[in-house]
């Protein structure tokens, strides 16, 4: 029994409770998450978890997974060992913006926020994705440069990284991984982006479809980290 939207069982698969003991990353979940009812238990030889800690789980088993056809624009190595090798903790919450802190390397904690169940996917696994590599960019790169913006893709701070971990999606991710429809939505979103977060860069739009959302700016920046751009009001972090 997988969560409703799953559309790679394996995605949504209960882990191990070894894999969990020994998971490489450090977690922690707010109460309001833990207080949940289970989807996988100790008992069934997983851990005791809820679906947004599993969300959590598999999303980076998940980046583990991703392979691209060229290597990433900031690092010349894997979306998961780049990241796993910044040692970040992470702190899950049920409310805020996503934000970076501490965010010194070797003692940096991601914090973010998923403030509902949200189905395992890759369309919402690669859009949490994005989100992490944000704040996790943050560590080696400080804050952003333009406000509470970035000036350009290119420049590869942590909007660079997030929406390149977007684009890279919608173009080189190796085959048998993703569905086309989750290529679509991920260029996307970093087309909305690249038109919100960005001082000095603009997408140009192929597709029609991303029109109607890249109006309202501010509500997207930070918090594309956290929720499909399409979406209501959120602060923004740092
Ligand atoms: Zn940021």
């Amino acid at each position: 029994m997988f969560p409703p939207g799953s559309d790679d069982a394996s995605l949504a698969a209960c882990p191990s409770a070894g894999l969990i003991a020994s998971f490489p990353i450090a977690i922690t979940f707010a109460s309001e998450i833990t207080n949940r009812p289970l989807v996988c238990t100790a008992a069934a030889g997983s851990a005791d978890l809820t679906q947004r800690q599993l969300f959590v789980y598999a999303a980076l088993l998940a980046m583990e997974k991703l392979r691209f056809t060229r290597p990433l624009p900031w690092t010349n190595e894997s979306l998961w060992a780049w990241f796993a090798g910044l040692r970040p903790r992470l702190s899950i919450r049920t409310s805020g913006g996503a934000s970076c802190g501490p965010c010194s390397p070797g003692n940096a904690q991601l914090n973010l926020a998923l403030p509902s169940d949200r189905p395992i996917n890759w369309h919402n696994i690669i859009n949490f994705l994005g989100g992490l590599a944000h704040e996790a960019r943050h560590i080696e790169v400080g804050n952003h440069v333009c406000g509470v913006r970035d000036r350009r893709v290119a420049d590869m701070h942590a909007f660079g990284v997030h929406n390149s971990v977007y684009t890279w999606v919608a173009d080189y991710v190796a085959d048998g991984i993703v569905t086309q429809a989750d290529r679509e939505a991920a260029r996307i979103w970093a087309c909305q982006q690249r038109n919100s977060a960005f001082c000095d860069d603009r997408c140009s739009p192929t597709s029609s479809l991303w029109l109607g959302a890249a109006k309202n700016s501010s509500d997207r920046l930070e918090s594309t980290a956290m929720a499909p751009p399409v979406g209501g009001l959120r602060p923004a972090g740092t």
